[in-house]
Formats: structure tokens, C-alpha cells, sequence
């Protein structure tokens, strides 16, 4: 089962990326690397709803 995700940046808190992941394969939060426009920088994006 799918479900849809935002990412949002840990640093400016700005949700950046919509995603989806699947429920099955992924356990806990959801945590990337990301680029943030707003900090021009790779950061941490988190899984939010
Ligand atoms: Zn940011």
C-alpha cells in the first residue's frame, strides 16, 4: 500500500518534495538528503503529513 508524503526541511522547515512511499518496505520516518532552495544547500528532508 501507498501512501502520500511531503518532505520537509529540517533546517527552514518548508516542505519542499511530495513523495510517496510504500508502507511495507518503509518502517518509521523517512529521511533524505535533499536539496533546499531556500537554504541553497543540501539538507535533511523528513517525512511529514
Ligand atoms: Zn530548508
Amino acid at each position: 500500500m501507498r501512501i502520500n508524503i511531503q518532505l520537509q526541511c529540517t533546517e527552514c522547515k518548508r516542505k519542499n518534495y511530495a513523495t510517496e512511499k510504500n508502507k511495507k518496505n518503509t518502517t518509521g520516518r523517512l529521511e533524505v538528503k535533499k536539496y533546499c532552495p531556500f537554504d541553497h544547500k543540501h539538507t535533511v528532508h523528513r517525512e511529514t503529513k
